[in-house]
């Protein structure tokens, strides 16, 4: 992972000063750089409350009312401010800003104004030259809303933008899948809706891999066997498996009962999955 870039830390100063509401700059493990994040949910409102989240004050409760005009102007903004500042330092726009991510203090596509604003992304960049673009557009994403037709519509136009889905599974049955996201969803549901998606456009699996602490025992999750075999049927639809440890401390879990796995114990899930033909990619 190379460290943060000057870029990054002078356009993270931009936006606390101009007070951005819907754009922020981040300096991104799994994208290994400088990521523009839209934040759908400055409201910190999320329908899962995952173990691990790192978003503080995080609530379940609807959508706000996005300001499209407000966003766009936004976006606008950091991308003129990028497009200037690599120009003058004569590099590559697509090498420097590795993508666009819908991703924030809540699921994105539970917001009904998602596909606008995916629109709104997809006419921005169709007005910019291709040398000014970031190398993609992604959606980062519970994946909980991916039976309905407007998200499968708008995962689509992704498709068609060259962009990807990063599709979240932490489990490999039921009980996890309420432990760790707090979601009453059984995990064949979650893993049909991975299908959907998969379907709809190009998709990687991401899965964060932790140890909790239950009766003074440290448990894994997900456990290896459960996990790989629920993914298996899977294995020739998405681009791979972006597997990953928890790096930054979880606004959650108020009981500290989760901890980062040793990078070996990462290996071998990296290992399992390999040997039965799976792309991944690992994110200590
Ligand atoms: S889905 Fe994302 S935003 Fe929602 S609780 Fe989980 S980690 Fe946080």
């Amino acid at each position: 992972m190379p460290l943060p870039s000057s870029l990054f830390e002078a356009l993270q100063r931009m936006a606390a000063q101009q007070a951005w509401q819907y754009v922020y700059p981040v300096w991104s493990r799994r994208a290994q750089g400088l990521s523009i994040g839209i934040n759908l949910h400055p409201n910190q409102c999320c329908n899962w409350h995952c173990i691990y989240c790192q978003v503080p004050g995080l609530h379940r409760g609807p959508s706000p009312v996005i300001d499209l005009d407000h966003l766009q102007e936004e976006l606008s903004a950091c991308l003129h401010w990028l497009r200037q500042h690599l120009h003058a330092a004569k590099r590559i726009f697509s090498e420097d800003v590795q993508d666009i991510a819908f991703a924030g203090d809540g699921e994105p596509t539970t917001s009904p104004q998602f596909p606008e604003a995916l629109a709104l992304v997809e006419r921005l960049l169709s007005q910019t030259s291709p040398t000014d673009r970031p190398a993609r557009v992604r959606l980062i994403t519970n994946g909980s809303q991916m039976h309905l037709t407007t998200t499968q519509q708008a995962l689509k136009v992704l498709q068609q933008m060259g962009g990807e889905v990063w599709f979240k599974l932490d489990a490999g049955n039921d009980p996890e899948m309420l432990a760790v996201n707090d979601a009453r969803l059984p995990l064949s549901l979650h893993l049909q809706r991975l299908q959907a998606c998969s379907m709809a456009c190009r998709t990687w699996v991401q899965t964060a891999v932790m140890q909790r602490r239950i009766a003074d025992q440290l448990v894994t999750t997900p456990a290896l066997a459960g996990y790989v075999q629920a993914l298996l049927p899977l294995k020739e639809n998405i681009e791979g498996i972006l597997l990953y440890g928890i790096a930054r401390p979880s606004q959650q879990d108020t009981l500290a009962s989760i901890q980062a796995p040793d990078i070996r114990l990462l290996q071998q899930y990296a290992q399992a999955l390999r040997t039965q033909g799976f792309n991944v990619r690992l994110f200590a």
